[in-house]
């Protein structure tokens, strides 16, 4: 972050490609909007001015923010931005154009955005997201300037819980652990009952796996319980963000809207109805790295690492099922929940995935016999 905020602070030495490289968790499309914000504020990211405010709510007009709810960006998106970062800043400082999840991208799509992230306008900075360096056609990284986070550290989260989230120092810990320092998943343990209700849904599952149909059920709640949340998520988040859109149309939700307005409204319920799919799928995924991590502590135990438990606050249960299993046995489970994980990426229906992630669970060894 320091590179950032010292190229923000010193336009001459500004380079105008950056790639932002960190796990989930890292807060990388947090970094890319605070890098955005401290360009376009006077005081190098108050965080308290009308820019740097407008900016953390994606609504600066010199900062595009496009995080993209496909599974690959497609190449007219890549060419709006290339024609886009060609124009100097309507108000702003500099254009701003921040690619999330850069790693969706394919090479012809890619190659189209090169020129640009090399000759971009003077005033243009292109800001590009992604999970690791590696996830990055190398064309493109190798003409970004690399920011890499890390997660941070356990402790760091715990403080950051008891601070901002009121959390007693216990509660702190076993949620940092659980969540993998995933700050926010971190924060939603402690503050948020559903999120602590998905969580006991995940830690269901390995008892459950003592039958088949036990297992296919427990796994099949667990889907309709992600799929409740992301939407319970995605609708608060749609309604107000549909109000701000008819507010900055001029319009109001009951009155009579204009051809521009309804068509407006029309490209965000249909970006809405694509960003609440990936919603649900992220959420469902985020279950599974769960469900991945408690046998991944059923495996320490077994083989007596000496390492921490990720489920802290199911020491017992992970010790239960470590002794009534084997090492291969946890080793197949973690293959099917991998499995079940590729599935849904590759836009397999999510039940029948999961149903098929139970079977594996619940008779290990069934999906890979020969492991
Ligand atoms: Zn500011």
């Amino acid at each position: 972050m320091a590179a950032l905020r010292d190229a923000a602070t010193r336009p001459e030495a500004m380079s105008h490609a950056w790639l932002i490289t960190g796990p989930p968790g890292s807060g990388r499309s947090v970094a890319a909007r605070a890098f955005a914000a401290a360009l376009q504020c006077d005081q190098g990211g108050c965080g308290q001015c009308r820019d740097c405010l407008a900016v953390a709510a994606r609504r600066h007009p010199d900062v595009l923010d496009s995080a993209t709810q496909k599974v690959v960006i497609g190449i007219d998106d890549v060419r709006e931005w290339v024609a886009l970062a060609v124009r100097a800043p309507a108000q702003g400082k500099w254009r701003v154009i921040i690619v999330e999840d850069a790693d969706r991208m394919l090479e012809r799509t890619g190659n189209v955005l090169l020129k640009s992230l090399e000759e971009a306008g003077p005033r243009t900075v292109w800001i590009l997201a992604a999970p690791s360096p590696r996830d990055v056609l190398v064309t493109i990284r190798s003409r970004c300037r690399s920011v890499a986070l890390g997660i941070p550290p356990v402790q760091t989260v715990i403080d950051l819980l008891i601070k901002q989230a009121g959390a007693t120092p216990e509660q702190a810990r076993l949620a940092a652990l659980a969540a993998q320092c995933h700050i926010g998943v971190a924060r939603g343990l402690v503050q948020d009952p559903e999120a602590a209700a998905t969580r006991q849904k995940v830690l269901a599952l390995p008892g459950a796996a003592s039958s088949v149909s036990r297992a296919v059920i427990a796994a099949g709640e667990l889907g309709a319980m992600a799929k409740a949340r992301a939407e319970a998520v995605i609708r608060q988040r749609e309604t107000r963000e549909r109000a701000q859109l008819l507010a900055g149309l001029g319009e109001t939700a009951r009155g009579r809207t204009s051809a521009f307005a309804r068509a407006r409204l029309k490209e965000f319920d249909e970006e809405s109805a694509k960003r609440a799919r990936r919603g649900q799928a992220d959420s469902l995924d985020r279950a599974l790295i769960d469900l991945l991590a408690f046998y991944r502590d059923v495996l320490v135990i077994q083989m007596a690492a000496s390492v921490d438990l990720i489920n802290a606050d199911a020491a017992e249960m992970v010790v239960e099922q470590a002794t009534k299993s084997t090492v291969r046995q946890t080793m197949s489970r973690l293959d099917a929940i991998e499995q079940a994980r590729q599935r849904l990426a590759a836009n397999v229906a999510a039940p029948l995935a999961l149903e098929a992630m139970g079977v594996g669970l619940a008779v290990p060894g069934l999906i890979q016999a020969n492991m």
